[in-house]
Parts: C-alpha cells; sequence; structure tokens
C-alpha cells in the first residue's frame, strides 16, 4: 500500500525516506567502495531487470563484496508496490551496493555485511523534445579510472565531465581518451559513419550499458552493420549522425558537438529507426 510518503529498501527493511540513515563509517561514503545499478520501470514493469542484476553480480564479484543480486528481485517488485509506481509512465529504481561499516582503513574489513540500499521513483523519463530535437555535446578528456566497466559509485571524474557541459550550456559530454570516444558521463555514444553503427568496443574503457546492448541486439537482427571497435573525434566529425543510450534516456540523438552540427544538424534516419526498434522492445517487455 502506498501512504504517500517514499518508501525505501535499507537493509533489509523497508522505511520512510526521512527515517532512513547511514552511518558516516560506511565505505560507500568514505571510499566509494560499492556498485549501483539503474534499472527502468515503465507503468510498473521493470524493463530487463535480469540485465541489470548480472551486471550488477558482476561488479559486486569484481569488488569482492558478497551479495546475491537475485535476492533484489522481490525488493523492486515490493517498492514498486509500495510507492504505487505502477500509475506512472516511467520511474526507476537506484541500488547502491557498499562493502559495508567500518573503522576507516584501506583494506578490507573483516566480518563486514554489505550496505544494501534500493529506492524507487517515478521520473520524467525522455521527452520528444529532446528524442527528437536531440541534444548538444563537449567533448571532454576522459580522466577515469582503468575499469570503468564496474558501475562503481566513484563518479567524481563523471561529475566534472558533466558539470563542464552544463557550464558549456549544453546538455551532454563525450568523452574521450587521446582523441578515442569511449563514451557520455552517463550514457553510451556511437556515430553513424557510412549507414554503419560505430561505438567503442566493450572493454575496461567502458561501462556495457544495458540499453547498448539491447539497441545492438535489435539492430544487428535488423540488418543493421556493427562495428564495435575505437573511434575517434575525426571521424564523429565527419559522421553522418551522433546518437546516445542510456537506461533512463533510452536512444537520443546528438545533433551538435563542440559547437559544430553532426550531419545535417538534424535527427537521421539511422537514430530514428533505432528508436523505432527499442521502442517496440519496451513496449513488448512491459506488455502494451
Ligand atoms: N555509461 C556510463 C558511464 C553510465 O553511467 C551509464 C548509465 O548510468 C551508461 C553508460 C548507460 O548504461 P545503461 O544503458 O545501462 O543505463
Amino acid at each position: 500500500m502506498a501512504t504517500g510518503e517514499p518508501i525505501l529498501y535499507l537493509n533489509g527493511e523497508y522505511v520512510t525516506a526521512a527515517t532512513a540513515t547511514v552511518s558516516v563509517e560506511d565505505r560507500g561514503f568514505l571510499f566509494a567502495d560499492g556498485c549501483y545499478e539503474v534499472t527502468l520501470v515503465v507503468e510498473g514493469s521493470c524493463l530487463a531487470l535480469d540485465r541489470h542484476l548480472a551486471r550488477l553480480q558482476r561488479g559486486l564479484g569484481e569488488l569482492r563484496i558478497d551479495l546475491d543480486a537475485m535476492s533484489l528481485v522481490p525488493v523492486h517488485r515490493e517498492l514498486i508496490e509500495r510507492n504505487a509506481l505502477g500509475g506512472h509512465r516511467f520511474s526507476s529504481v537506484y541500488v547502491q551496493v557498499t562493502r559495508g561499516v567500518a573503522p576507516r582503513s584501506h583494506a578490507f574489513p573483516a566480518d563486514t555485511s554489505p550496505t544494501v540500499l534500493v529506492r524507487a521513483a517515478p521520473i520524467a523519463g525522455p521527452t520528444t523534445a529532446t528524442l527528437v530535437g536531440g541534444t548538444r555535446a563537449v567533448t571532454a578528456p576522459d580522466q577515469r579510472w582503468g575499469r570503468v566497466d564496474i558501475k562503481t559509485t566513484g563518479l567524481l571524474p563523471n561529475v566534472l565531465a558533466q558539470q563542464a557541459a552544463v557550464e558549456a550550456g549544453v546538455e551532454d559530454v563525450i568523452l574521450h581518451r587521446d582523441g578515442v570516444i569511449s563514451e557520455g558521463s552517463h550514457t553510451n555514444v556511437y556515430g553513424a559513419v557510412d549507414g554503419v553503427i560505430v561505438t567503442a568496443s566493450a572493454d575496461h574503457r567502458i561501462l556495457a550499458g544495458v540499453t547498448r546492448g539491447i539497441v545492438l541486439e535489435l539492430a544487428a537482427a535488423h540488418g543493421v552493420r556493427i562495428e564495435e571497435r575505437n573511434w575517434t573525434l575525426d571521424e564523429m566529425a565527419a559522421a553522418e549522425e551522433v546518437f546516445m543510450s542510456s537506461t533512463t534516456a533510452g536512444v537520443r540523438p546528438i545533433v551538435q558537438v563542440d559547437g559544430q552540427p553532426v550531419g545535417q544538424g538534424t535527427r537521421g534516419p539511422v537514430t530514428e529507426l533505432l528508436q523505432q526498434l527499442y521502442g517496440a522492445f519496451v513496449d513488448e517487455q512491459v506488455g502494451r
């Protein structure tokens, strides 16, 4: 039952957001020693929850934090119910798992159990304005660590890069290492080059987006050619289209990079096709 006050899950209990507290000795707070995950909820149904929890499980394994991610499936359901999210077109569930609470010392503490926070709330979701009209981006050096395939809460370089975009008066940032494009601050980035989708390989230099995985599978099934490889700022400058994907934003065109129009400066046919395929996938998954 929804009480009107947001309910979240913290360490085995359902509590109101106002009463939920985490220790100042939590290693998430002190060291960003943890992982997180964000799943889209469409009219009360989680989209691709299995993929999100598989990514979380892998990340926890890499960090050697002991938790069965699948144990969070009923927590997702319960929070959607308790917060009456079925009545909203779009919501999201945020999961954060840290190594737990212990006196500050770098190496793993003994006998500490993970801190598990799950919260769910309505979100605005993608708007027609951004889905059709697209957004503008600046490029910035990728200053993150060497294992960004793990979705850790250590996001300071992402924060600084996104802030640089805001201060440049645009909506998005595209990160690169010495001219080789990695991804956005919270999105994956693609180009359409001679009709072929080009995007960074899902190695340790990017986060393998769940949306990315779905979009590439749909594109491949539709016969669109895909190249997962290094691609550069120079290639992007000559691309017909640039677009991004993420759980909360879906697929959206990037119509301007560093003040220059991408292609014609409007959404292109490859982006539109992928939006249609992804939209149909979402509708099918949530049973519409
Ligand atoms: N890349 C980064 C750095 C991200 O933080 C995210 C999402 O938060 C993505 C890509 C997109 O991933 P997903 O499609 O799973 O939301």
